[in-house]
């Protein structure tokens, strides 16, 4: 890892996508864990939705003919012959001069073309009712296939199951639908001087932190996080660890240990089991140190160990590679906005900086969310996207365009 070999963020991503493979397919109960999962399958509609002509409110079922030219000071009278209550529909046929009383969403009855609102007519008694106005044809009448149609394409493979897609595949009736499996992934973060949450402190430690986030951002990619684990700085418990890591995973993720130190055992450790290495150290900052290869079906990251670093690369390299595996395009959702301040930086290593955006009247604004160190956890706080300054570039004015990456993928689980 020199400065004369460190990989370009895009030609990183570019080798771990075509390193990346679509996982299979598995059966999921729609009311049990189908949220937050990604379709497997094109959902295409068997049949229309409404399945029937039905009201859209309270009132009386009419032919539109029967009812022109009335009105307040002209009304009609119907017969009233039957109601359809919604789920109970009306049995009788409406002929000539006839109305079926009708509640919303329950099913339009045969000869009938329009509704008219409880609101337009006067009660008189039983057997008939006041028209006080003149619906138009196909009034407040919900058309078959008006939402979907059969033959439809209503949901694409790839796509992230939210509640909006949970109530249309349910309108289908779909009880079973087809998702991609999860990525299993494992987390192993590296360090003599972490402390779990309920390890009393002492001197030179500090709170292990890439478990929670790092994991938590392998959920929010829609993966399922099968280990997570701690190794000391010492050789033989990494390799231990790492071999761990690298049991029965589509994703390893070690954090810390993988740059020039002379503790950092992962690098070595990976190498004797068998990992093969594709790149090591990217031309970006935060993320310097970061470390690709793979062992068979297995891809595996060593990402740095400032827990910035570790988020921005997890998010820039394994995110691609999740996005693959789920059946979805590689790509993250990308943009363009207006940079609010000045930004400098030695051309060298692309700069990822966390921002936040703001919609102006001019534009979108991306403003850095503070000081920008990679131990600068809290500067993740409230970032809504990553500006990418070039490599090459010296920086850039306020007021000048920069590429971003959002960020909201990877806020919900
Ligand atoms: P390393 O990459 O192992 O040299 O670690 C770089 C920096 O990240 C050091 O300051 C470490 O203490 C810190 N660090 C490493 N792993 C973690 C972690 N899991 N949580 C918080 N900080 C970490
Ligand atoms: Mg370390």
């Amino acid at each position: 890892m020199s400065g004369s070999t460190l990989v370009e963020l895009d030609d990183a991503r570019e080798a771990i996508l075509s390193a990346s493979r679509p996982l299979a397919g598995e059966s999921v109960a729609l009311g049990n864990g189908a949220l937050g999962r990604v379709l497997g399958e094109d959902v295409t509609a068997t049949h229309p939705v409404p399945a029937f002509d039905n009201s859209a409110m309270d009132g009386f079922a009419v032919r539109a003919p029967d009812l022109s030219g009335a009105g307040p000071a002209s009304p009609v009278t119907l017969r009233l012959v039957g109601e359809s209550r919604a789920g109970h529909p009306a049995s009788a046929v409406l002929e000539e001069g006839e109305a079926i009383a009708i509640s919303t969403g329950a099913m339009l009855p045969r000869g009938a073309d329009a509704v008219l609102r409880v609101e337009q007519t006067r009660p008189r008694d039983e057997e008939s009712v006041q028209a006080l106005s003149a619906p138009e044809l196909g009034r407040d009448v919900r058309r078959v296939g008006e939402d979907l149609l059969p033959g439809q394409t209503v949901l694409r493979a790839g796509t992230r199951i939210g509640p909006a897609e949970l109530g249309v595949l349910a309108s289908l009736g779909r009880s079973l639908i087809r998702c991609v499996r999860r990525p299993r992934v494992s987390v192993l973060v590296t360090g003599d001087e972490l402390l779990g949450l309920h390890e009393a402190p002492r001197a030179g430690a500090i709170r292990d932190t890439s478990s929670y986030s790092i994991s938590a951002l392998a959920q929010c990619g829609g993966a399922e996080v099968k280990w997570t684990g701690r190794a000391a700085d010492d050789e033989a418990a990494t390799r231990e660890a790492v071999e761990r890591a690298l049991d029965s995973v589509d994703v390893a993720v070690v954090c810390g240990g993988v740059s020039v130190g002379s503790h950092d055992h992962v690098r070595p450790s990976l190498g004797a089991l068998g990992v093969r290495e594709r790149f090591w150290g990217l031309a970006l900052k935060p993320g310097s140190p970061a470390w690709f290869g793979w062992r068979d079906e297995t891809l595996v990251f060593g990402l740095p160990g400032n827990p910035v670093s570790a988020m921005v690369t997890f998010v820039l390299l394994v995110g691609p590679a999740l996005r693959v595996m789920l059946g979805q395009r590689g790509e993250a959702e990308r943009g363009e906005a207006i940079m609010s301040s000045d930004y400098a930086k030695p051309p060298g290593r692309a700069h990822a900086v966390r921002c936040r955006l703001e919609q102006r009247r001019e534009g979108l604004y991306a403003a850095p969310t503070g000081p920008q160190g990679s131990h600068v956890l809290s500067s993740m706080l409230g970032a809504d996207a990553l500006a990418v300054i070039a490599s090459d570039s010296t920086g850039v004015s306020a007021g000048e365009r920069v590429p971003i990456e959002h960020l909201r993928e990877w806020t919900r689980a």
